[in-house]
């Protein structure tokens, strides 16, 4: 059987720059996107994992800072859908002659693009290119702010092992301060019902959590034994102006997930990380390859929600033979 689309890009989600761009209902979009991914993880289990959804669709992924995983999932998933995808490298353009951000948009727009993926080392770039482009943009980090996406991959995994989000105890570990990944994921995890407590030292904390729907520990041992998900964070060197703990020796040995620490959690609870991993500082080598550590579902799933991402935002309404009915 075959569910036509209507073209969502006249619908509601024009782009995703935040959690909070799924919708009034910040559950509902989540859950609507989650529905859709199964499906895009059925095609992803194909022979030929391809479906001609976006055929004639543009992509273009413009990175101004380093990824592996993100940029090899987005352009993964728009050849997934049969997407043209256009790849946009700082280092090689000329950006590096002093070309504006906003020429190096128009200038990408004007070849006819659909989609502009973009990560930025600064916060709220994403909603500046989305101001001036005609094009549905996607934030793929920007800074300290927000990476919708990693929140939605995250939420399929934990649905994905252990059910409904809803009642379970997430912690979320480490470096809440210069996440983004903390950001998104905290207002998604809470938005399905989930009860989260950030457990870091006070310096790697926000200076506020005024408005965070969390609780907040310094004290892991205690927290591990009531954890569904133990969600750690890397030590983001890269955005720290000053010294903010006194050697990560010591941050291992207060914070790090260590094998004594991972024989605390309960039988059925995962580890989780957006990577890259520093193995030996927040997480034990050993703890990130236990059988509960999902650290490659949430890569495998990266692709299949940014299927369902670059559908919904834009899905041509051609037949292809699925069953998508966002
Ligand atoms: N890959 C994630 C991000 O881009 C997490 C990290 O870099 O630590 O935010």
């Amino acid at each position: 059987m075959t569910r036509v689309v209507a073209n969502p890009r006249h619908g509601d989600l024009r782009n995703l720059l935040s959690v909070a761009d799924l919708g009034p209902d910040v559950a509902s979009g989540i859950n609507r996107v989650l529905t859709l991914t199964d499906s895009f993880v059925e095609v992803s289990e194909r022979a030929i994992p391809k479906v001609p959804a976006l055929k004639g669709r543009t992509v273009v992924s413009l990175f101004f800072e380093d990824s592996t995983r993100t940029r090899l999932s987005f352009e993964t998933a728009a050849k997934r859908l049969s997407a043209d995808t256009m790849n946009f490298s700082v280092g090689t353009s000329s950006v590096k002659k002093g070309e504006s951000l906003r020429d190096t948009i128009e200038t990408i727009e004007a070849m006819g693009v659909d989609a502009i993926v973009v990560r930025h080392a600064s916060a709220g770039v994403p909603l500046q290119i989305a101001q001036w482009a005609n094009s549905a943009v996607i934030n793929a980090g920007d800074g300290w702010h927000e990476h919708p996406t990693q929140a939605l991959l995250d939420c399929y995994t934990i649905r994905q092992n252990l059910g409904d989000l809803a009642g379970r105890q997430i912690a979320i570990v480490g470096d809440i301060r210069h996440s983004r990944v903390a950001r998104s994921n905290v207002a998604a995890f809470s938005a399905l019902g989930a009860e989260v407590t950030l457990v870091a030292p006070p310096t790697l904390l926000p200076p506020s959590l005024e408005g965070w729907p969390v609780k907040v520990s310094h004290d892991l041992d205690s927290v591990l034994a009531n954890t569904d998900v133990c969600y750690l964070l890397r030590m983001q060197r890269e955005r720290m102006t000053e010294a903010l703990i006194p050697s990560l020796r010591e941050y291992t040995a207060t914070y790090g997930l260590t094998e004594r620490r991972a024989d605390l959690l309960p039988g059925h609870a995962l580890v989780m990380h957006p990577g890259p991993m520093n193995r030996g500082v927040e997480i034990a080598a050993n703890v990130a390859d236990r059988p509960n550590a999902v650290v490659i579902d949430q890569v495998r799933n990266g692709v299949a929600v940014r299927m369902a991402v670059l559908f919904l935002l834009l899905g041509s309404g051609i037949e292809w033979g699925g069953e998508i009915d966002a």
